[in-house]
């Protein structure tokens, strides 16, 4: 990689005894290559209210690495959340990443705070200067944005709220990113923008995930996923290739770090690590 900038790796919660063990296998094949931090998604709602914390206590006490908690507001309340703040404060951690998360599917609570905009006020108004504070970014556009600077705006309230940094949204376009950063800056958004990186490991259910989360996938990836077919090792050469390249040119471009979203895999990740030629520290 034309210079060596610090990772991190995303997991969801497992909520089995068989996802804990594959998360196991996981994070020690992943942990080889010194990330920065391991954090670990939030569902909204209250389903997985306690596998969050667990996975992060896990990670810190088990695993011995810097596992971050992600926090949602939607679906939450004031007290709730500051619970959470508290018991992250006391496993130790010192990072978080802050978000509105979505609304499940025919689920009606709404929570106290609408915005990731307030969650990260709430943080710092309780925490002062305790957490570093990650956001999201969209560089394609948030799909419930009502356009693409509405949502410029947006982002720059939650970093005028106080967060320290933003992870993208995956995203397979690096003109996308790139013109984001730009427009952030024109707007003096100076935190650093990171972004977040899918490996492909299913190509149909990236698809389906990628409608929800306005994440496009170029036609030329997907023409060439289709002649593939169920050739499942030119499949994932081909993709942790192309996005093997496409992290050596964003950070060739300036990108300061690189977030994977691994689902609880490590072979895709890996793949693409190995490319990427960073050695295991
Ligand atoms: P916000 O920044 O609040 O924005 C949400 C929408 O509201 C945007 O369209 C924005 O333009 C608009 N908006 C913001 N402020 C205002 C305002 N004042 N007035 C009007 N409109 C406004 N989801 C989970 O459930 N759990 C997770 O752990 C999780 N982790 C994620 C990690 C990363 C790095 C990323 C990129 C996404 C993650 N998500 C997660 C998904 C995220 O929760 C969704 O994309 C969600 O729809 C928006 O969250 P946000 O924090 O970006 O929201």
């Amino acid at each position: 990689m034309a210079a060596r900038v610090p990772i991190s790796f995303e997991f969801y919660p497992p909520k089995t005894d068989e996802q804990r063990e594959q998360l196991d296998r996981t994070v020690e094949k992943l942990k080889a290559h010194a990330p920065q931090f391991m954090s670990v998604t939030f569902g909204a709602g209250g389903s997985t209210l306690s596998h969050t914390p667990e996975t992060v206590q896990r990670l810190r006490s088990e695993h011995r690495v810097a596992g971050v908690p992600h926090i949602t507001c939607v679906g939450g309340n004031r007290e709730e959340i500051r619970a959470l703040l508290k018991l992250y404060r006391a496993l130790g951690c010192d990072r978080v990443v802050a978000l509105r998360g979505d609304t499940p599917s025919g689920m009606v609570r709404s929570g106290d705070l609408r915005y990731a905009s307030e969650l990260v006020e709430l943080i710092r108004a309780e925490h002062g200067r305790h957490f570093h504070i990650e956001v999201a970014a969209y560089p394609e556009t948030h799909p419930q944005a009502g356009d693409a600077l509405v949502d410029l705006r947006n982002f720059k309230a939650k970093v005028d709220a106080g967060a320290d940094g933003a992870i993208t949204q995956y995203f397979y376009n690096t003109d996308a990113y790139f013109r984001f950063v730009d427009d952030a800056r024109a707007l003096g958004i100076e935190v650093p923008i990171v972004p977040g990186i899918m490996p492909i490991s299913n190509f149909s259910q990236l698809r389906r995930f990628s409608e929800a989360c306005g994440a496009e996938i170029p036609r030329w990836i997907g023409q060439r996923m289709r002649a593939y077919g169920d050739d499942a090792d030119a499949i994932r050469e081909f993709a942790s290739d192309f996005i093997a390249r496409m992290c050596e040119r964003l950070v060739a471009g300036g990108a300061p770090g690189l977030h994977f979203y691994t689902l609880n895999l490590a072979r895709p990740t890996l793949a693409v690590l190995r490319r990427l030629g960073t050695d295991p520290a």
